[in-house]
């Protein structure tokens, strides 16, 4: 039994993998200021509210042979917030890693797991886009993120700290189950928008620009369901836990999808009509980001098990109407 530490365990994707972790009979404590959390969220373990400011707590906290590993996911993610705001992003997602660096190094915790992102890569010089592909962020989002995978590479030669980096593309989806979601605040994920939008909770939904280089004119992600991306954590938690050495993966599905395509999808799944205004573009948003996941396969023998669009969407959908009062 694996003794994990979720830091970001109330988030989004955290709270998916904290599920997954109390599924797979890890012991798993959960550490999270609450800031975009929900406690509600945290379906399994131990819970702590603290935050990674706090050296004291995590020094109490991280003590010898009480963790094997730590994933982390408290990170803010908003790109547009992080040009206005770049102070912080840097203190959270770097000093603040740094902190929680420190106590794994004090406590000779050396198995990490980093919520990377396709950020870290900028404008697409190729498509799809492989671990090769030059890093050259293009927000202060992405160079955070970039920054500690930098950091990371540093630790394992001085240290012996040994860590995977994920880099997500569109996380996307629910918990087939129905008991977990997504509930940013504010939202500003296309997925949740347009099913705020069927439900209701919202006028209708915005697409930010028509003139994109793409088929359609609108922009392509690849979207990749939560419980895809908590397998390819379970699958590097026990590589690590086996010896393997550090490794960055990029996840996706492989499969590009357009806001027109998504919208349709929704449409599709919710039998609502849903309003549709064209919007002007988002600052910073390249026209077409898919990745390669050719390595996770190979490596860690990853298997997205919800690779069609319809199906994500239905699974986020069960959990808008939840939030929205529909069932
Ligand atoms: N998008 C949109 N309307 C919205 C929110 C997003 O057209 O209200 C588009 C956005 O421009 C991007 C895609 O949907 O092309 C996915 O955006 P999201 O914010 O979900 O993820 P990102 O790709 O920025 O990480």
């Amino acid at each position: 039994m694996h003794k994990v530490l979720v830091v970001g365990g109330a988030g989004y994707i955290g709270s998916h993998m904290v599920k997954r972790l109390g599924q797979l009979g890890c012991a798993v404590t959960t550490l999270d200021n609450l800031s975009s959390g929900h406690r509600d969220a945290v379906l399994c373990g131990d819970f702590i509210h603290g935050d990674l400011a706090n050296t004291a707590l995590l020094a109490r906290l991280l003590q010898p042979g009480r963790f094997d590993a730590v994933m982390h996911f408290a990170s803010f993610i908003q790109v547009g917030e992080s040009v206005q705001d770049p102070a912080k992003y840097y203190e959270n997602n770097v000093t603040n890693t740094l902190h929680l660096l420190g106590a794994m190094r004090a406590a000779r915790v050396n198995r990490f797991i980093f919520s990377s992102t396709a950020a870290t890569f900028g404008e697409p010089q190729y498509s799809p886009i492989d671990e090769r592909h030059p890093q050259q962020p293009i927000n202060p989002y992405g160079r955070s993120k970039l920054m500690i995978e930098q950091v990371l590479e540093d630790y394992d030669r001085a240290y012996g700290l040994k860590s995977v980096c994920l880099r997500y593309f569109n996380a996307a989806g629910a918990d087939p189950d129905g008991e977990l979601g997504e509930r940013h605040e504010p939202e500003t994920h296309l997925i949740p928008l347009v099913l705020q939008a069927a439900s209701g909770r919202r006028s209708h939904i915005s697409v930010f620009g028509r003139d994109y280089d793409t088929p359609d004119g609108t922009c392509i992600r690849d979207y990749i369901h939560i419980n895809d991306l908590c397998e390819a954590h379970w699958l590097s938690l026990q590589s690590l836990m086996q010896g393997a050495g550090s490794q960055r993966y990029n996840l996706g599905n492989g499969q590009g999808f357009s806001v027109q395509a998504v919208i349709e999808a929704a449409q599709r799944v919710t039998g609502r009509t849903i309003a549709v205004q064209d919007a002007p573009l988002r600052e910073g948003d390249p026209a077409r980001l898919v990745a390669d996941a050719t390595l996770a396969r190979q490596q860690l023998g990853w298997r997205p098990q919800f690779a069609d669009l319809d199906t994500l969407v239905r699974h986020a959908w069960a959990w808008e109407q939840r939030m929205a009062g529909l069932t």
